[in-house]
């Protein structure tokens, strides 16, 4: 059966939830919108992901290292940044239900082809050229406001023990870059990296994103995994060529087809930036965005210089020459990396006539269990102390999972929804009680793609899955 792609996204929603990988934040109190909370396997897969992309960016170089900076920084950073005055997408509100909706989406479903090209202002104008002949998605009515900007920075009352709201707000952070940024000159002088060196850090950021679809492509607390490269000025453009080239690899090596990705250049570049390309992968609902390689000159650098009045410029200690580094940035989302891995793994295979397989064919590597060990027959205390002592000894290396549930068939049906790679299983023949002596001390390991079962040495298992699980 072949696999059906029109209702991937409901699937790839309903198996998150069923199985323990995504939930709806707050869904006892009816949900809080854009907001989702990672289950027992989902947590698993969030942490494989993490590493894979710390192993890429960090471990693999000798010249790039990490930081976890936090996520409330001084109000000015966000002034400097041009987040205060620039963050910010149109919108408009629907005069009927007061639903409020971004102008661009509306255009985009109304069939109105917004220029890439186009200011806010002008994606304002041409909205109000259209605005009466479009329906609100949400009542019908076709009676908007013209619109109107919304900056995207979550506000919060940190340290405001006043309440007193002409005090410039703290706000959690849009985006995890600028604590590289501020953090600067501190890695440069407790470390003992020297131009050209990356800073990399995975956190979470906060977007008041306007409309909340998608699942978990557009989330209002998500979290980033961000590289700054800092270069001297004329190695950008070479730089910047081999992070591309590194960064499409990087999707490959996560088991990503190629036919599912493809580059986007970005015409309307902001002023600082000197190329901006984005890695697109084919989600569910078409090519979007998963993650950003930019090119940002300066900028950054001497806007924090400017604004802090501390001087952020670099002194090549061999030349004595002094400038303003460079930044090549490369910035995904962890959350986009999971849908992206999600749906690259969904498969339905058809079982005899009418029944149906959902396998989650996941990177082995990052498979939220790796190996499951069954008993064969849970009542069976010989089975399962022999089985018990199989899963303590592998947990050590892998991430394994005990299960004695229902039986094996049922047992295999639960672990290929969750991309289980390897199921063994602990019978008869391997505590030497079967009728094949020869059998004493090997277990069944069965292969989740293929579904072919080999008697393996329980000796020889830990080596086995060190083989095979490192892809
Ligand atoms: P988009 O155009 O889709 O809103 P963006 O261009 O604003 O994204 P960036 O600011 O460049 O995104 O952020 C870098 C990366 O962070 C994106 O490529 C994406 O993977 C991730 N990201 C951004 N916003 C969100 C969000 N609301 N939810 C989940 N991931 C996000």
């Amino acid at each position: 059966m072949a696999e059906q792609k029109n209702d991937l996204m409901d699937k790839i929603v309903s198996l998150s939830k069923r199985r323990g990988f995504i939930f709806p934040s707050s869904e006892i109190y009816g949900g809080f919108a854009a907001v989702y909370d990672f289950g027992p396997y989902g947590v698993e897969l969030a942490r494989a992901i993490r590493e894979a992309w710390w192993k890429a960016m960090v471990s693999d170089h000798d010249n790039i290292v990490g930081l976890d900076s936090a996520i409330f920084v001084h109000p000015k950073v966000w002034e400097a940044s041009g987040h205060v005055g620039g963050f910010s997408d149109p919108l408009a509100e629907c005069k009927a239900c007061h639903s409020r909706v971004r102008v661009d989406h509306l255009l985009e479903e109304a069939g109105v082809q917004a220029d890439e090209k186009m200011t806010d202002d002008d994606i304002n104008k041409l909205f109000s050229e259209h605005k009466d002949s479009i329906a609100c998605p949400k009542c019908g009515k076709k009676s908007f406001t013209e619109a109107k900007s919304f900056n995207l920075l979550v506000q919060s009352n940190l340290g405001n023990f006043t309440g007193d709201w002409t005090v410039a707000p703290t706000y959690l952070r849009g985006e995890t870059c600028q604590g590289i940024y501020i953090n600067f000159k501190n890695v440069l002088d407790s470390s003992r990296v020297k131009v050209p060196f990356g800073v990399a850090q995975i956190g979470k950021a906060f977007r008041n994103e306007i409309t909340a679809r998608q699942f978990i492509f557009r989330k209002r607390e998500f979290e980033q995994m961000e590289m700054q490269y800092f270069v001297r000025p004329e190695e950008a453009s070479a730089t910047y060529e081999e992070w591309r080239a590194k960064r499409w690899q990087y999707y490959l090596d996560l088991g990503i087809r190629e036919e599912n990705l493809r580059w986007h250049e970005h015409e309307n570049l902001v002023f600082y930036a000197k190329a901006a390309w984005d890695i697109e992968y084919k989600f569910p609902f078409g090519f979007k965005e998963l993650e950003g390689i930019h090119n940002r000159s300066d900028y950054d650098l001497t806007q924090h210089s400017k604004c802090s009045g501390v001087d952020l410029s670099y002194r090549d200690p061999q030349s004595g020459e002094k400038f303003t580094p460079w930044i090549i940035e490369t910035s995904v989302g962890l959350d986009r990396t999971f849908l992206a891995v999600m749906t690259e793994a969904y498969t339905e295979e058809a079982v005899g006539e009418n029944d149906i397989r959902i396998v989650l064919k996941l990177p082995k590597k990052l498979a939220p269990v790796q190996v499951a060990v069954f008993p064969l027959l849970k009542n069976k205390p010989e089975l399962v102390a022999r089985a018990r002592e199989l899963f303590s000894l592998l947990k050590e290396d892998f991430r394994v999972e005990f299960d004695d549930n229902g039986n094996v068939g049922k047992r295999y049906r639960r672990q290929d929804e969750i991309g289980t790679p390897y199921c063994v299983t602990v019978d008869f023949d391997t505590i030497g009680a079967g009728e094949d002596k020869s059998l004493e001390g090997t277990v069944t390991v069965r292969d989740r793609d293929t579904m072919k079962q080999e008697r393996v040495k329980v000796k020889e298992l830990q080596g086995y899955f060190e083989r095979n699980l490192k892809r």
